[in-house]
């Protein structure tokens, strides 16, 4: 169990910047923003244009349709294989772990192959239609905004064209399952920090709940007081645990 963070806002104060990422409250909509700097993504630059140069996008294509399609049979092989435990006696376990690493394998391929595929596709210029043209010129910009309706977080890339100097913008957007609807019976009520009125500042939404990444279960409050225009958010990761 980890300590909450809170992230206070002040009253005339909409906007905060803690460690890096920035906090933005609308006060009308009670839209959450935050905001932060990602990285720059690690697209296959040498080894892609190389691939598709020597043996051509369509047969990168099709060799990925094939090792897709393969490592599907072994899996499915593997899982009859089970079936025919019994008769098969010693051959089981040799047939099945041949049968697991060439799905591992053709698993591997495909994976490689279509990360080649989707960086051909994004480094082309939209202007001048080279080929791995584009490049990032700066780190991703990661947005995530919380209203009552729902979660989005988006991350967006910054490209140029290294030969005619074409700017582009790739955005990709996840919606996460939160439920933030205001609530009608208010709990956790607490003094206000600002003004200091007994038992005014409330937990006026319900908490955002989403994984944050495989393993990070993050949970967003959102407070206010009644009485001033003070408001704040706590902010609580947690590992998921198995048990
Ligand atoms: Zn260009
Ligand atoms: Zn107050």
């Amino acid at each position: 169990m980890s300590k909450p963070k809170y992230v206070k806002f002040p009253v005339g104060i909409n906007k905060r910047f803690l460690d890096d990422v920035c906090y933005e409250l609308d006060r009308d909509t009670d839209a959450l923003t935050i905001t932060s700097e990602g990285n720059f993504y690690d697209f296959p630059k040498e080894r892609a244009p190389n691939m598709v140069n020597s043996l051509g996008l369509e047969k990168i294509k099709t060799v990925k349709k094939v090792s897709i399609l393969l490592a599907a049979s072994s899996l499915l092989l593997l899982l009859f294989l089970l079936f025919l435990r019994q008769t098969l006696e010693e051959a089981y376990w040799p047939l099945s772990i041949i049968l697991f690493l060439a799905c591992m394998m053709f698993f591997f391929v495909a994976t490689d192959l279509y990360k080649i595929e989707n960086y051909y596709n994004i480094s082309r210029c939209k202007k001048c239609g080279r080929d791995f043209a584009y490049e990032e010129i700066k780190k991703s910009l990661i947005k995530k905004v919380s209203t009552y309706d729902d979660y989005e977080e988006t991350d967006t890339r910054y490209f140029k064209c290294k030969y005619c100097s074409d700017e582009d913008l790739k955005i990709k957007s996840l919606l996460k399952k939160s439920k933030s609807k205001a609530r009608n019976i208010y709990r956790n009520e607490k003094n206000c920090k600002e003004c200091g009125k007994n038992f005014a500042l409330i937990e006026y939404r319900e908490a955002d709940t989403h994984l944050e990444s495989f393993d990070t279960r993050r949970t967003i409050k959102h407070y206010k007081c009644t009485h001033c225009e003070y408001m704040e958010i706590s902010i609580k990761d947690d590992y998921v645990t198995t048990n």
